[in-house]
């Protein structure tokens, strides 16, 4: 481990984040980016994400007339995400196996603080470039959500958290809602007089025989995942809840087909004399980038410059870029490498994140030729 990345990779790993607990780790942040000469800019976030640490900015001031650039990373982990150990085999980074390795995101992170190094170092002429720092990714993406768009003066970025080798870029990903279901019917003895029950198990049953759900279209699925309720054989179910979720990469699809679901519960509830409650809340908004947009044709291009072959991806599922892309921001998802996240199997190249900032390099080289 010769490299200074890896050995900020090893140290970023080794300092306990996990959603809800990232204050510690942002403070560390804050030294090592002063350090670096940043101007920090933490946003008083925390009152409303109730998360560990605020969303911080940490600028480095560059040449005025070169558009400006974000780069986008998360500091929090999923569990078990206390004490990892990593350990280097074959020139691949891995927890010791008990945690997750936590390459998601403090790969992100360690390709920042190399690339900022290098631009000290160096003599290349660059526009201004902003680091957002965002805690609560993993939970909601809160810390993102909570950010204020406006305090960004970059219209354009990278979110650093896509897995495999360097080159893909997420160009969409689906709008999900989860739908949080309570129905309420009535208790009855179930052998003496079942009649005056009202059964919110037969409710439910009724409306998701009703409902559309599993795929719906090529871009629109639904499920209802989960169901609990009821206290014994002998009485009738007074109370069920039920939870389910649906996403499309058509946002306004998506909106219909939890209108869908909606209706259909209150449907069966009121057939049979029950009623329901259902709260709904969009968990990330779609986003979709066609291959000739151009921040996508300028990031690929800097891809293909430094030789790493470009792949575009649609994502099943959200990141932080969701939340950028909502609020007005173009920010392309891209790959750094890390492998297995959310497991103890996690594990990233060393190589993978010497090549990230090759690239993300070679892409502030470039954004001097960038015409948004
Ligand atoms: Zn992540």
């Amino acid at each position: 481990m010769s490299s200074r990345i890896t050995h900020t990779f090893m140290e970023l790993v080794q300092i306990d984040s996990e959603s809800y607990a990232e204050g510690p780790f942002l403070e560390y942040l804050k030294e090592r980016f002063d350090g670096l000469g940043l101007e920090l800019d933490e946003a008083d976030s925390t009152a409303e994400t109730g998360l560990g640490s605020n969303n911080l900015i940490a600028r480095l001031a560059g040449d005025a007339s070169i558009a400006p650039l974000f780069l986008s990373a998360h500091i929090d982990t999923v569990s078990p995400g206390k004490g990892i150990v990593p350990v280097i085999r074959d020139d691949v980074v891995y927890s010791e196996g008990e945690t997750i390795l936590a390459a998601d995101d403090k790969a992100g992170i360690a390709i920042m603080i190399e690339v900022v190094e290098r631009l000290r170092e160096g003599r290349t002429r660059h526009g201004p470039i902003e680091l957002v720092l965002t805690p609560g990714e993993e939970v909601g993406l809160l810390g993102a959500k909570a950010l204020d768009m406006s305090t960004l003066k970059a219209k354009h970025g990278l979110i650093l958290d896509n897995g495999g080798p360097v080159g893909g870029i997420i160009l969409s990903s689906p709008s999900m809602f989860s739908l949080n279901i309570d129905i309420h019917g009535k208790a009855a003895h179930a052998g003496l007089e079942p009649e005056k029950g009202i059964s919110a198990l037969v409710i439910a049953a009724e409306a998701i025989h009703q409902m559309k759900l599993g795929r719906i279209t090529e871009q629109t699925t639904a499920n209802i995942g989960k169901i609990s309720g009821g206290t014994g054989s002998n009485v009738v179910m007074e109370h069920a809840t039920l939870v389910g979720e649906a996403r499309s990469l058509d946002h306004d699809a998506c909106v219909e087909q939890v209108a869908h679901m909606i209706e259909t519960f209150e449907r069966a509830a009121q057939n049979h004399g029950g009623t329901v409650d259902i709260k709904q809340q969009q968990m990330i908004r779609s986003y979709r980038f066609e291959e000739d947009e151009p921040f996508v044709r300028h990031v690929s291009a800097a891809l293909a410059h430094t030789s790493f072959p470009v792949r575009y991806e649609h994502s099943g599922g959200g990141s932080d870029a969701n939340v950028f892309n909502e609020f007005g921001k173009v920010a392309l998802n891209v790959s750094i490498g890390y492998d297995a996240i959310h497991t103890v199997d996690e594990s990233i190249p060393i190589k993978e994140l010497e090549d990230s900032v090759t690239f993300v390099l070679r892409l502030i080289e470039t954004m001097q030729s960038f015409q948004a």
